[in-house]
């Protein structure tokens, strides 16, 4: 069973001030906590972040990241300028960024590609909408959202990314699918992964994300095919996002 992994999303959240605070938090009080961790900050806030979390053994990441390499891209971020912070993760396809920025599977999968040709882990997400949920198609959502992916990388890369399966209709909202739910889901995501390669099912860690917090997140990590979680809301208070990590 592969260590789990527990990643923070600040989402678009911070300010030096408050930073300084949870990353002292968090810094602090790692005693008990046996997986991996990382934390997704805003792109303003890597400096901060890197220095705040040196020799802590947290990894950092980033939200988001250019499809290019360089040059002219405007208000964009490359995975060389990420690596200047020694950044490890970065979230592709976040269910925020393809509603409200029209990021498409193809432009996603093109990120996961550049990420991996950088260096970096993607942390590739899919899920399905409320409406898609109700119509009964969330297999077939995540199965379009993963084979878009799987449909760029070569046979050995799949074993290079982080999958984060976070129906949307949970993000933010409270609302969770049972922890069977997401086991459904997870596996039909590595029955898919194993088929274009077969070390996916032990390589390959998936995580669930959507309204976890400390009163939950033993249900969902207990689970042998849930490999650690997304946070969002909960990562923003130390002794919350500690309190995860220490069920993990
Ligand atoms: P949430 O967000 O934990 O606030 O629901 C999760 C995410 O969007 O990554």
């Amino acid at each position: 069973m592969a260590r789990k992994l527990i990643v923070g999303n600040w989402k678009m959240n911070g300010s030096l001030a408050m930073n300084a605070e949870l990353l002292n938090g968090i810094r602090t009080g790692l005693a008990g906590i046996d997986c991996d961790l990382a934390i997704c900050v805003p792109f303003p806030y890597l400096a901060q972040s890197h220095e705040a979390l040196e020799g802590t053994g947290i990894a950092l990441g980033a939200q988001d990241v250019s499809a290019h390499a360089v040059g002219a891209y405007t208000g964009q971020v490359s995975t060389r300028m990420l690596l200047d912070f020694d950044c490890k993760y970065v979230i592709v396809g976040h269910s925020e960024r393809r509603e409200y920025c029209n990021e498409s599977d193809e432009l996603v999968a093109n990120k996961v590609q550049r990420a991996l040709a950088g260096g970096l882990t993607p942390i590739v997400c899919v899920g399905e909408s409320l409406r898609e949920k109700e119509d009964g198609k969330t297999a077939e959502v995540v199965g379009r959202q993963i084979g878009a992916v799987l449909s760029v990388l070569e046979e050995r890369e799949v074993c290079d990314i982080v999958v984060a399966y976070e129906p949307v209709w949970a993000i933010g909202t409270g609302k969770t699918p049972t922890p069977t739910m997401v086991e459904d889901v997870h596996a039909l995501l590595r029955e898919w992964m194993v088929g274009k390669n077969p070390d996916a099912g032990e390589c390959v860690r998936i995580l669930y994300g959507g309204s976890m917090k400390p009163s939950n997140a033993g249900d969902f990590l207990q689970r042998p095919d849930i490999d650690g979680g997304l946070i969002g809301g909960a990562s923003l208070k130390a002794e919350d996002f500690l309190a995860i990590a220490r069920q993990a």
